[in-house]
């Protein structure tokens, strides 16, 4: 089975990583790019300078407006910046299309999944048999963390957690902060990023009682978040039961992006590291290091993952893998 897609937002940082993770994808072709009136009519090489290693695989390929009259395909992925996504997803999503987006404006929206196919992949069940609907993906920040929390949440519970994070500079699109921000600095994130990272997991975890307090730095890499967080848990479980479980952790389903192991729990006390650990399982997996016990809750440890592989486009693409598991799509 083919289903064409269309890609919202394709000259973008995330819009390319979908063009490079759907070459060759088993189930999904591109079929249509599209982006803003500055870009539509020109080839796509035209539009936007591919940023990415290697070539650009649709370079010829014209671009499209992001108009549902526009696009013949059924499924869209949407790496749309906040402002246009805020009425271009409703849009498309009226006009009958299943949109998978990496926007902010509807994840928390009742009804509309926020979904990490690993973790809560039974939320997909909330759009099943609509006639077009809109199902989001996670902000990339706190992804590893919820991840890497997931497996202690369900069997000892998480009740609060503290989380530091160290964000690519990827990670704000293209051309993203300024060089006089990042240049020899660290940046502490003007936007409401930690608000995002405060409030998503509650929704993935089903657990509207957490308490997180977050503080989000840029920092002058260009991908890979590294976050570093302290969990209150329920109970005090060894930590050598806190690091299998994490290493155990894997979804119920078996989808072509979803890497096995899906997070590797590393022993070294200098990792993960975003030139190491970005790339690992093709950018998808989680890299934990330094589980330790932690003075004032009860554990401490650093998780990583990709922003915008394992924190964007392919995890859209991930869940749009269950959603054809599942018979959805
Ligand atoms: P970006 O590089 O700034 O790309 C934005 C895209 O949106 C471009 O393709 C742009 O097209 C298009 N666009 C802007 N205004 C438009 C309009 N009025 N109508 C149609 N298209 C419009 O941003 P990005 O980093 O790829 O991020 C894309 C989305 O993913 C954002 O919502 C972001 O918050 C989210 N996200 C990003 C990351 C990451 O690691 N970068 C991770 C998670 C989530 P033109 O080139 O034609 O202007």
């Amino acid at each position: 089975m083919t289903i064409d897609v269309a890609i919202l937002g394709a000259t973008g940082m995330v819009g390319q990583r979908f063009v490079q993770l759907l070459q060759g994808h088993p189930v999904f072709r591109v079929a249509e790019l599209c982006a803003s009136e500055r870009s539509v009519g020109k080839r796509y090489e035209e539009a936007a300078a591919w940023r990415l290693p290697g070539e650009n695989p649709l370079a010829d390929q014209v671009v499209l407006p992001c108009d549902p009259s526009a696009v013949r395909s059924s499924v869209v992925f949407s790496a749309l910046d906040s402002a246009a996504a805020r009425t271009v997803e409703p849009a498309f999503a009226a006009a009958g299309f299943a949109v998978l987006t990496n926007a902010a404006p509807f994840r928390m929206a009742e009804g509309v999944p926020l979904l990490i196919p690993e973790v809560n992949p039974e939320h997909a069940e909330w759009v099943r048999g609509k006639n077009g609907f809109i199902m989001a993906n996670p902000n990339c920040t706190h992804q590893a963390m919820t991840i890497a929390l997931a497996p202690l949440h369900r069997r000892w519970g998480v009740e609060a957690v503290c989380v530091a994070s160290y964000q690519a500079v990827s990670g704000a699109g293209y051309p993203g902060e300024s060089a006089w921000d990042m240049i020899g600095n660290v940046h502490p994130h003007p936007g409401d990023e930690e608000e995002k990272v405060a409030s998503e997991p509650r929704k993935i975890l089903d657990a509207p009682d957490l308490r997180i307090s977050a503080r989000c730095v840029r920092v002058p890499v260009p991908d890979g978040h590294l976050v570093a967080v302290q969990a209150k848990l329920r109970t005090e479980p060894p930590l050598d039961e806190l690091r299998a479980a994490m290493a155990a952790f894997v979804g119920p389903y078996a989808l072509p992006s979803s890497p096995r192991p899906l997070i590797r729990v590393l022993e070294q006390r200098d990792r993960p590291t975003p030139k190491l650990d970005a790339d690992r399982g093709n950018g998808m997996a989680v890299t934990v290091s330094r589980v330790e016990r932690c003075e004032v809750f009860t554990v401490k440890f650093f998780a990583l993952a990709h922003n915008a592989i394992r924190g964007a486009a392919g995890g859209a693409i991930a869940n749009a893998e269950l959603l054809v598991e599942k018979g959805i799509l």
